[in-house]
């Protein structure tokens, strides 16, 4: 096997910007994984807060000598050789386990999910992330998202109140809220839930800082909508840690390392009883359609990030009134539509 990368830039559609000055690009590294004649591809995606860069992945990649390997071995115990390389960069292990899912399934001439045992549910629907602007341009956003069952909203402002009120007056649709640790306190948090209760919204992600485990458990035992942990959870060992704050997990890729520690963390999921939401990063269709063949496994997907960008190098999953539309050909399923 070969591998080969190059750093890429994504760009977030301005009008999905959650306010202004906020980061309007995100670094990625895309990885190519070869063998006889066949492409994997593969991606990493690198919002801040997960402390890898361009620069880490390319280390890690370069010390990676996948030139050793041949599928005639296990996709196991080549996942284990990339694990063992390091303790982190998770990003930069989720880009070559999607890119050896998607060599597999192409070998082997079978969908991801396929390969994975997963039956395909028809009926995945996605949140659509709205970024809250100023009523016109809402009302404009809100309208082209109409077909999306769910959409996602960011608070964690002074204005938090006023901005769902101005959603539920545009739209029926229910809402995911994503607090992104917003608020520092948990009895304003409960009162806030008990509110938001009440306004169509169906969970709340992350809504006190990573760190109040405890306060996290509080608010869990009272509160009245399912909370979902995102940034307090990154890998598979950190579920025993947070079983009783949350009622679920926000799995990413990219936090997790890849398909294989997603499926993993699924599977521990189910056995605590807890809730599995399948989210991304602002990630091209590469991403998100690796992540797309175990959304049917999921409670609630949250993978609209290439809707968001304007400069997605492939294609893939696709978003048809709100679903999910998981790709049959062989491996991920994506194309590569520019360099
Ligand atoms: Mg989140």
């Amino acid at each position: 096997m070969n591998l080969r990368f190059y750093p890429y830039t994504i760009n977030l559609k301005d009008e999905f910007s959650i306010s202004v000055g906020s980061r309007t690009t995100t670094p990625a590294v895309m990885v190519e994984i070869d063998q006889d004649g066949i492409t994997g591809y593969g991606e990493a995606s690198l919002p801040p807060y997960l402390k890898e860069d361009q620069e880490s992945i390319s280390n890690f990649l370069k010390k990676l000598n996948i030139s050793k390997f041949k599928f005639t071995v296990e996709l196991d115990s080549i996942l284990d050789s990339v694990d063992n390389l390091s303790a982190d960069d998770n990003a930069a292990k989720a880009a070559v386990d999607i890119a050896l899912h998607d060599l597999v399934g192409k070998i082997k001439n079978v969908p991801l999910y396929h390969y994975l045992n997963i039956s395909k549910s028809e009926n995945v629907f996605t949140s659509y992330t709205i970024g809250i602007s100023d009523e016109k341009s809402l009302k404009k956003k809100i309208a082209l998202a109409s077909n999306y069952k769910f959409l996602k909203i960011k608070l964690g402002t002074e204005n938090d109140k006023k901005n769902i009120e101005q959603i539920n007056s545009i739209t029926d649709q229910k809402l995911f809220v994503d607090v992104n640790q917003g608020w520092n306190d948990e009895h304003f948090a409960l009162d806030m839930i008990y509110w938001l209760a009440e306004k169509k919204v169906v969970l709340v992600e992350q809504p006190l800082p990573k760190a109040k485990r405890k306060e996290a458990e509080w608010l869990n035992n009272k509160s009245p909508l399912p909370l979902i942990a995102d940034e307090a959870v990154q890998t598979l060992n950190d579920i025993e840690l947070i079983k009783n704050a949350y009622s679920g997990i926000n799995i990413k890729l990219m936090k997790c390392g890849g398909i294989r520690q997603a499926y993993r963390m699924i599977l521990k999921l189910r056995e605590l009883n807890l809730k599995i939401m399948i989210g991304c990063m602002t990630e091209t269709s590469c991403a998100i359609t690796a992540a797309s063949h175990l959304a049917s496994l999921a409670d609630w997907v949250d993978l609209d990030g290439a809707e968001l960008i304007y400069n997605d190098i492939f294609t893939g999953c696709k978003i048809e009134n709100g679903k999910l539309i998981i790709p049959e050909s062989a491996g991920i399923g994506v194309e590569k539509i520019a360099n």
